[in-house]
């Protein structure tokens, strides 16, 4: 397993959310989900599940995108709830290093980023 140096999550907006590969979800994900977001389970499936694949694996966000849940702030929207598929991810353990790049060299406060963002707009 690789090991890089491990970054701070509150420093970085998020890009594991952005960028990563896709977030399947259990069973007891799609209950705990559904609860949270006080809808009942086909009803979260219908608005929330964004891929199936052949074998009846549901994902809640397709590979190197954005996640549905990202909130403006760079936060996890269901991050009580989240899916386990996310608890156990760092970006500074996987093979493939993309986001640990980004996310390494993007190691500044959200704020700061922020005014970044808006300077580079003017
Ligand atoms: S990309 Fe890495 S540093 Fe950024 S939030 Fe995800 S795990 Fe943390
Ligand atoms: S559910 Fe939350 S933690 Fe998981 S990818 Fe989406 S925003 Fe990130």
């Amino acid at each position: 397993m690789v090991n890089n140096p491990r970054l701070d999550c509150l420093k970085c907006p998020s890009l594991c959310c952005r960028m990563a590969g896709y977030v399947a979800v259990s069973r007891e994900d799609i209950r705990r989900l559904a609860k949270h977001l006080k809808m009942t389970v086909p009803a979260f499936e219908d608005k929330h599940i964004l891929e199936t694949t052949r074998k009846g694996e549901k994902r809640i966000k397709p590979g190197f995108k954005t996640c549905q849940f990202l909130t403006e702030d760079r936060l996890c929207g269901v991050y009580e709830a989240r899916p386990n598929d996310c608890r156990g991810y760092v970006c500074w353990n996987q093979e493939d290093t993309t986001v640990y790049d980004y996310a390494a060299f993007l190691q500044v406060a959200v704020p700061q980023l922020r005014d970044r963002e808006k300077d580079q707009k003017k």
